[in-house]
């Protein structure tokens, strides 16, 4: 049992709510959803396709509640590659009995090489094939980062392993995904949208979602763009043309229009910075083709117009809900 009192949760969610700049009612489920977590009502079982592992590192850099309080107190992490303290069989043992006593949410990290699918292998086995009944008995399935939500980086294109995401996974093995599955994209996922994901779904709140793009609108609603702290410049066409250079970093490249998450509210690093206010353009690590298509390079010099369309009219999204 937890040694947290029902006072320190409401502190833990409203410090939540506000990096992620959310109202106080979101601050209340989120805190009961942590107090949920921590009562361990839910399990985690942390699955990882072809990634680099950063949305592991991200997860771990999550300071609202700080990293050892979520994985000692809060989540209940019964099977993590790289973080789990069993190996080997023991370890594959471990995530077949959660699987079959069910009552866990599923993060996946990473694509899933469905054509070449020895280039991904759990336990001696091919991801494809493990992943699909794990992906049946899920309370609820957090895809975590962009490779998992959207392909990405392994899904490029030539993408000669068959990279695919989770949607393109459960749909391909009939598994239904609305009010199941939940995209958290992100180059890496941010922490907070993490935790704060798993809140909910341990909450038994199913978050909103946008309908296409199953990102809890929450935290996904509005682009980069809306909400960034150089848009004056944008709006008086003011654009840098080098580096270091005050105004907009369209010209250089920004896809701020087309990310949409919310980064300009909560930044990275406790807040520390972000990639705008560091003087970067954003590379779209949020969009649905990040990385996958060539004319989607990360960087790009005299931007006149945006690889993947962008209509300004749908610049600002509905008002927030607090
Ligand atoms: S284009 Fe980029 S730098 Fe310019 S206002 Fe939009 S998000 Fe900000
Ligand atoms: S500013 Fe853009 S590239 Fe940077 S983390 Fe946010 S969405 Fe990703």
């Amino acid at each position: 049992m937890h040694g947290h009192s029902r006072r320190e949760f409401l502190q833990m969610g409203a410090s939540l709510a506000a990096a992620l700049g959310l109202g106080q009612k979101q601050a209340i489920a989120l805190a009961d959803g942590l107090e949920r977590l921590a009562e361990q009502k839910t399990r985690v079982l942390w699955l990882q396709g072809m990634s680099c592992s950063g949305c592991s590192v991200s997860f771990l850099n999550t300071d609202t509640p700080d990293p050892v309080e979520v994985l000692t107190e809060m989540i209940s992490l019964v099977f993590h590659q790289t973080i789990s303290a069993t190996q080997g069989t023991q370890a594959m043992e471990t995530l077949s009995k959660a699987v079959d006593e069910g009552n866990y949410c599923l993060v996946v990290e990473g694509a899933i090489p469905l054509t070449m699918q020895n280039a991904c292998t759990i336990g001696g086995k091919p991801l494809a094939t493990l992943l699909p009944p794990i992906l049946r008995n899920a309370q609820a399935v957090v895809a975590a980062g962009t490779c998992a939500a959207f392909g990405g980086i392994p899904a490029a294109e030539g993408n000669a392993t068959g990279a695919a995401s989770v949607k393109e996974c459960m749909e391909k093995a009939g598994i239904p995904v609305a009010k199941r599955l939940i995209n958290c994209p992100g180059c890496p996922v941010h922490p907070q949208t993490l935790v704060a994901t798993l809140a909910y779904v341990a909450n038994k709140r199913f978050p909103d979602v946008d309908p296409v793009l199953l990102t809890p609108t929450a935290f996904y609603r509005h682009s980069v763009h809306d909400e960034c702290p150089r848009f004056h410049y944008w709006e008086k066409h003011e654009f840098a043309e080098k580096f270091g250079d005050e105004g907009c970093l369209f010209k250089l490249g920004c896809l701020g229009p087309l990310s949409h998450t919310n980064c300009p509210r909560r930044q990275w690093n406790s807040g520390v910075n972000w990639c705008i206010r560091a003087g970067a353009p954003c590379i779209g690590c949020t969009n649905e083709q990040f990385a996958k298509k060539k004319d989607f390079p990360f960087y790009r010099k005299g931007e006149q117009y945006h690889a993947v369309e962008y209509q300004e009219q749908d610049r600002k999204g509905p008002k927030d809900e607090t």
